[in-house]
């Protein structure tokens, strides 16, 4: 089992990375990085490509397999999986190897002035420092802009992958400075034999490949995971709820409620977690339970010490609220935007059907539910709809800050029956 592997449907990315990482070999003989470099190993690397399709996972396989220690650069390819430059690449303890991901609505200057740092040292082991920035396309400005001087005088031995949906969603400068790499969606046969080789039988691996629209680790959820199957059916049977307005509200409200308590689940303990050891680090206490949390050696600074501790231990805690915050508000979009776009497969879907496509449906064990819709509509009025919810995805998308209750109350409104 090779590093590369993990990437489904991407045969040319795979030729294109490896012929690089084989290059990078020579990084370590006698003329160095600038052999390499001849050899077609380049310092910066942006991973394009849908959600789904495995820009992180190529960016990750390029970094085991720069890191391969098997690799010679003659008759071993670099990316065995099995080495300990590949294991602790991919199980993201190598030394020099550093990842940030932007957790929340976006990755600021401090994240990526620590990488920029890193980056500046020669690496401990391996051939190259690593830096992987697993969502270049949620960097803010000056988040940018500290990265684009780290990538106009690249350290020799310094690799920067970024990741991002589109070339378009970073910066032209730092576009100008990175070797493009483009994922492309996976196709639904891709996404079935992936599933098979996880041991999914056929019959399910159909379904959870075409339900999941392309994207590997949601078919592979919806081949496995009886919440994310049931929080599907939940969707599809959406659109019969929305009668009169009240029962449109209802099913917008049930909506929202379920991305919340996605929410919820996916990073609660993690938060408390973080307090707690937050405070501990502050020497205020790890508890929760409200005590005032004051250590001895707190009380016993000098009264300005004192100030400054608390004030700099209050800062540091409403800093990590924030960020959980924001974490949290993402996976609320995130769980939404899922639900979102099975609901334009559906409706994808109920439009073929009107119009007598012949195409592979989306959702074939939905039959009924799309004959009925089907019927109940013109092809113009479901067309309608189809754009309703995926204007929906992108006004949330664009603005992470519109109120995801009101924003899907609309929708609903607009995708109600007459
Ligand atoms: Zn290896």
């Amino acid at each position: 089992m090779t590093v590369w592997d993990a990437l489904v449907g991407q045969d040319a990315v795979v030729e294109t990375l490896e012929a690089a990482a084989a290059a990078a070999t020579l990084v370590g003989g006698p003329q160095g990085a600038l052999a390499a470099a001849r050899a077609g190993m380049t310092h910066s690397w942006l991973f394009t490509g849908p959600a789904g399709a495995g820009r992180t996972d190529a960016a990750r396989a390029f970094a085991a397999a720069l890191s391969c220690v098997r690799a010679d650069g003659t008759s071993a390819r670099p990316g065995c999986g099995e080495c300990v430059g590949c294991h602790t690449v991919l199980t993201d303890t190598a030394a020099d190897l550093r990842t940030v991901r932007a957790e929340g609505l976006s990755l600021g200057v401090q994240d990526v002035r620590a990488l920029v740092r890193d980056a500046a040292s020669a690496p401990t082991s391996g051939r190259y420092r690593i830096l992987l920035i697993e969502e270049a396309d949620r960097l803010t400005d000056s988040a940018a802009n500290a990265l684009l001087k780290a990538l106009e005088e690249p350290a020799q031995r310094s690799v920067f992958l970024l990741c991002a949906p589109s070339v378009d969603d970073v910066m032209p400068t730092i576009r100008s400075r990175c070797r493009v790499v483009a994922l492309r969606l996976p196709t639904v046969d891709d996404l079935v034999g992936a599933l098979r080789r996880d041991g999914v039988d056929e019959a399910t691996a159909q379904v959870a490949a075409r339900a999941a629209q392309g994207h590997l680790g949601r078919a592979r959820l919806l081949a496995t995971d009886d919440e994310t199957r049931g929080r599907r059916a939940q969707v599809l049977a959406l659109p019969s709820r929305l009668g009169r307005v009240a029962e449109c509200l209802a099913a917008a409200g049930d909506l929202v409620a379920a991305a919340n308590a996605d929410a919820q689940t996916a990073n609660s303990e993690r938060d408390e977690a973080e307090a707690g050891a937050l405070r501990t680090a502050l020497g205020m206490g790890a508890t929760s339970s409200g005590g005032t949390g004051r250590t001895k050696r707190v009380t016993k600074a000098a009264p300005k010490a004192k100030t400054m501790m608390v004030r700099g231990a209050a800062g540091a805690l409403k800093d990590l609220e924030k960020s959980q915050k924001s974490r949290g508000r993402r996976t609320v979009l995130d769980s939404l935007d899922r639900a979102l776009l099975d609901l334009a497969g559906l409706y994808r879907d109920v439009l073929a059907r009107q119009l007598g496509a012949t195409v592979d449906p989306v959702n074939p064990d939905a039959t009924r539910e799309i004959a009925s819709l089907a019927a109940r509509a013109t092809p113009e009025r479901t067309l309608q709809r189809l754009e309703a919810v995926l204007a929906t995805r992108d006004a949330l998308a664009a603005n992470p800050g519109l109120v995801a209750q009101l924003t899907v109350e609309s929708l609903a409104l607009t995708l109600r029956e007459p």
